[in-house]
């Protein structure tokens, strides 16, 4: 008999649990546990780590999961490989649902760079006015290039005091291309540092930057993966478990 895991993380993963859900199939949903309060969804869920890929196999075993859907985001890569290598050890089928990256476009100015470490290298000397659009738990490098007003925005409120003088946003969105103009207009920012998350909810920034003549975006790639199975639509996810949907393609 099938049942399904998803591991979430992105917002097209509850439109996968609502289709598995209206379909019938016997799903479990996972949240990583970094947000708080996650958006409600009709599967049962279950919340935080697994212990590793073998912890995940020995989940996959003892609830005799028969497909794994990876919905997490792009750059939760440890999730997705500890995914691979249990569903690999488990023989059980994996597909990944993960949106394309965005691809630059005349009037964009981006500098590209592999990763974190990378971004904060490239940084200029003088001070600038820096929006990071990366997340909390990427931010502590940039603690080495103290001299820049960043503005920060996270989906939660911060813990624990930041590692630079920033000025903290706290919203999760969505962000429309009005609203990141004036975010970049308002506090005169001068760079972007941002992942290149893909998808049209994160994409207001990238559109406002170029629309203000060009402001300059570091922008950071995705960690590479092995090989796996990968779609872009909730849909395909759908046709893989052998499912029709009433979405659209
Ligand atoms: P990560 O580095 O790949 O994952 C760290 C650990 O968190 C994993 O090894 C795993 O612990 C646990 N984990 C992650 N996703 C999980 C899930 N769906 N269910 C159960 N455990 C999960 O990921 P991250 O960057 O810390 O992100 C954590 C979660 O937030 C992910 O679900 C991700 O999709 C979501 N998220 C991340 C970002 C981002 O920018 N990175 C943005 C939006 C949402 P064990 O090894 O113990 O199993």
């Amino acid at each position: 008999m099938m049942r399904a895991l998803i591991l979430g993380g992105i917002a097209d993963a509850g439109l996968l649990a609502a289709e598995i859900a209206r379909a019938g199939i016997d799903a479990v949903y996972s949240y990583g546990g970094r947000t708080r309060a996650p958006a409600d969804q009709p599967l049962p869920t279950r919340i935080g780590g697994f212990g590793g890929a073998s912890g995940l196999a020995d989940y996959l075993r003892r609830e005799g999961i028969t497909h794994v859907i990876d919905a997490t985001h792009p750059f939760a890569a440890e999730m997705s490989r500890n995914a691979i290598e249990a569903c690999t050890e488990t023989g059980t089928p994996l597909i990944a649902l993960e949106r394309a990256p965005w691809s630059k476009v005349a009037g964009d100015r981006w500098i590209e760079v592999p990763d974190i470490a990378a971004a904060v290298a490239v940084l200029p000397e003088q001070s600038a006015r820096i929006f990071l659009a990366i997340g909390r738990q990427h931010i502590a490098p940039f603690g080495a290039e103290p001299q820049h007003r960043y503005t920060v925005r996270f989906v939660d409120p911060p813990e624990a005091p930041l590692p630079f003088d920033a000025d903290v946003i706290v919203s999760r969105g969505p962000f429309t291309l009005d609203s990141e103009l004036d975010l970049l207009r308002r506090r005169t920012i001068q760079l972007i540092v941002a992942r290149n998350s893909g998808g049209d909810g994160a994409r207001a920034k990238i559109d406002a930057a170029r629309r203000l003549g060009g402001v300059p975006i570091v922008m950071i790639a995705r960690p590479q993966l092995p090989e796996r199975l990968r779609v872009e639509s909730v849909t395909e996810v759908m046709q893989w478990l052998g499912h029709r949907t009433s979405l659209g393609a």
